[in-house]
């Protein structure tokens, strides 16, 4: 066994360092927080210089990484204009991949993941948007929240009840995706502003009053989009997992960067035992957190994933960051409060809501070796 990665995997990764620490800068940082405006001009460069490749996902993964061990909001702004395009790679027919696809994948265009809305989050099957047959065509009715790219998307691949469900039990069925156009009439996006972190992102309320959606924008099979989404949650989880890996290395950085600084003024606080043992403590963590990550995502990638091994990669490396960052706030106090550590604090917070909160991890985990057994 070989625990380390591929060198031209780590050639992205100190590219992706270098480009981060570059673009990155504290004062960029600070600015689009506090305006919460979406970086558009580092997107683009990070696309420029290749970042956003899918055909090569472990450097994507390390790029995730590494972007938000600078800046999680601008990491993750400069990699997500492709969110949710999985699906078509998937199970887009060849139309679908030519007129939405191509476009992402040059940089053209921006894609959005629509799933939660008012009356579900967690529980995807229980969503109330509503797609209906017309002459021909769909109507889709109903409303998205807490969309990333909402306000700036293209189009979005959009989850909507097509047909009653069966039962109670079967609610999963009766669920479809499409593919929806921002620039449809009948579509309204408005941004949402005041969230507690990643304010980098663009994050929206959408709104869709008989928008026209062809037939052709279906994504695999009417009624089968349910098990679409959870195929995505298993590439996008692994994701998440990688961008907390990022945030808790990005804390961590900032509080060996602190204690260098205490001994240097010969503060006795560099040399406390507890001191000593925070970092022992949250360098385990961390380097737990990313070898259940590679974990993970070395069955993804090798085309055999695992979600008990995915949401346990997730759960345990986003409860790392929001762990980390308090612990290293409260470690430098009034100096944490008052530099960046505070915004990785509020974005290290969200890695534990969005993909699936730690709860539902957690119920997905046991879940799945309750089943299993010991049998793997
Ligand atoms: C910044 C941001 C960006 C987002 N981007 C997107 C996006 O692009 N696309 C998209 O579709 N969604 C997006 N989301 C939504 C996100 O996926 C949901 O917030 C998440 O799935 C949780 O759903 P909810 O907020 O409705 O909470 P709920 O599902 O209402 O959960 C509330 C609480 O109850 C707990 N809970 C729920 N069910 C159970 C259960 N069965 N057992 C035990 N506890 C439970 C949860 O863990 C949580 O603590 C985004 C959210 C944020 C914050």
């Amino acid at each position: 066994m070989d625990f380390s990665l591929p060198k031209e995997v780590e050639e992205t990764r100190r590219r992706a360092r270098e480009f981060a620490l570059r673009e990155f800068l504290p004062e960029i940082a600070s600015k689009y927080d506090a305006e919460e405006k979406y970086p558009d001009g580092i997107r683009k460069k990070a696309f420029a210089e290749g970042f956003l490749n899918f055909s090569n996902p472990w450097g994507l993964l390390v790029t995730m990484e590494e972007f938000c061990r600078v800046d999680p909001g601008l990491g993750l702004s400069a990699v997500v204009p492709a969110f949710g395009s999985e699906v078509l790679l998937l199970y887009g027919n060849e139309e679908q991949k030519r007129k939405y696809l191509d476009p992402v994948m040059k940089g053209e265009k921006i894609s959005g993941f629509a799933i939660t809305d008012s009356t579900a989050g967690s529980d995807v099957a229980g969503i109330g948007a509503t797609l209906t047959r017309k002459d021909g065509k769909y109507l889709l009715n109903g409303q998205k929240i807490f969309i990333t790219n909402g306000a700036i998307a293209d189009h979005f691949y959009l989850l909507a009840r097509s047909s009653p469900p069966p039962s109670e039990e079967k609610r999963h069925r009766g669920l479809t995706l499409v593919i929806v156009e921002s620039r449809s009439k009948g579509f309204a996006a408005t941004q949402l502003k005041g969230k507690l972190g990643m304010r980098a992102t663009n994050t929206a309320e959408l709104t869709f009053r008989d928008v026209e959606v062809p037939p052709g924008n279906i994504i695999g099979e009417e009624g089968k989009g349910f098990y679409i989404v959870m195929t995505f949650f298993n590439i996008s989880r692994i994701y998440v997992a990688a961008q907390s890996v990022g945030i808790a290395q990005g804390v961590f950085d900032r509080l060996l960067a602190y204690i260098g600084d205490l001994r240097k003024r010969g503060n006795p606080a560099a040399e406390f035992e507890s001191t000593q043992f925070l970092v022992a403590e949250l360098a385990s963590r961390i380097e737990a957190s990313r070898l259940l990550t590679y974990r993970a995502a070395s069955y993804l990638f090798n085309f055999n994933p695992d979600p008990a091994a995915t949401s346990i990669a997730k759960y345990f490396a986003a409860e790392t960051a929001a762990y980390a960052a308090g612990k290293v706030l409260e470690f430098m106090g009034a100096d944490g409060i008052t530099t960046d550590v505070e915004r990785f604090y509020r974005d290290a917070k969200i890695t534990e809501i969005w993909e699936g909160t730690s709860e539902i991890e957690k119920l997905i985990i046991a879940r799945m070796l309750l089943q299993r057994g010991d049998k793997k």
